[in-house]
């Protein structure tokens, strides 16, 4: 038997509603993504590139449709079985670093580690190996508020692939960085998707950058195009 897609979608549907009015952000969207395959999701600001995240990454409810995960459908899973799948085959960069501001880059990366069940030392190994590969040997002890945003967004990164996820979900990674920082950041990001063997669906406004990615999508009106 064929490997199952790592994410399939099929209408799926989202409203909001908001003084009374409904709206309609996904309106019937269907995507399948392979195995290690890195895909672009192109809109413009309110199009729904976050909300589509937020139901590939089992983070809400409120969806209609299927989302299946490495063949598990989502919605015959248990709440404690999606808290496993996350934790365990998904990584997640987000705009802002979201890292934890009392513990340093390093701890930041050991701790998904930890949660998998390696050892402190076993983990605070494989995260400097990992942090010096992005160029960050020389900030292992920084907290996030002593870190530019070039290199918040790098420990973010690196927490996200640590633990080798079947999938990674970026949402506008490089967003709120510099073009130059942006470009240099995001290189390494999809450096790293790509040596992980991870797929990925990145989240992004920037055509440049989605072009380096295997395939790219558009949500426009609801849907994928
Ligand atoms: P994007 O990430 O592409 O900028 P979003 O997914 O954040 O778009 O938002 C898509 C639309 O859904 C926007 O019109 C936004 O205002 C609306 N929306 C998102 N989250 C909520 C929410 N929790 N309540 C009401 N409306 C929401
Ligand atoms: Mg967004």
């Amino acid at each position: 038997m064929s490997n199952p897609p790592i994410v399939r979608l099929r209408g799926l549907a989202r409203n909001f509603e908001q003084g009374g009015e409904v709206i309609e952000v996904l309106r019937g969207v269907d995507l399948d993504i392979a195995p290690g395959e890195i895909v672009a999701l192109l809109g413009p600001s309110g199009s729904g590139k976050s909300t589509m995240l937020q139901a590939v990454g089992l983070l809400e409810g409120g969806f209609s449709g299927v989302i299946e995960l490495a063949g598990h459908d989502a919605s015959k899973m248990s709440a404690s079985e999606r808290t496993r799948l996350r934790r365990d085959h998904l990584g997640f960069v987000y705009q802002f670093h979201h890292l934890l501001p009392d513990f340093n880059a390093q701890e930041n990366v050991i701790i998904p580690q930890m949660l998998v069940g390696k050892t402190r030392a076993e983990a605070a190994e494989h995260a400097r190996e990992l942090l010096t590969t992005l160029g960050l040997e020389h900030r292992l002890e920084h907290r996030p508020s002593q870190l530019s945003g070039g290199e918040q967004q790098r420990v973010a990164v690196a927490r996200a692939l640590i633990n080798s996820p079947k999938l990674v979900l970026a949402d506008e990674p490089t967003g709120n960085l510099d073009e130059t920082t942006s470009e240099k950041v995001f290189g390494q990001f999809i450096e790293l998707v790509r040596g992980k063997g991870s797929a990925a669906l990145v989240a992004t406004h920037n055509e440049a950058l989605a072009a380096r990615m295997d395939r790219v999508v558009r949500l426009h009106e609801g849907r994928l195009e």
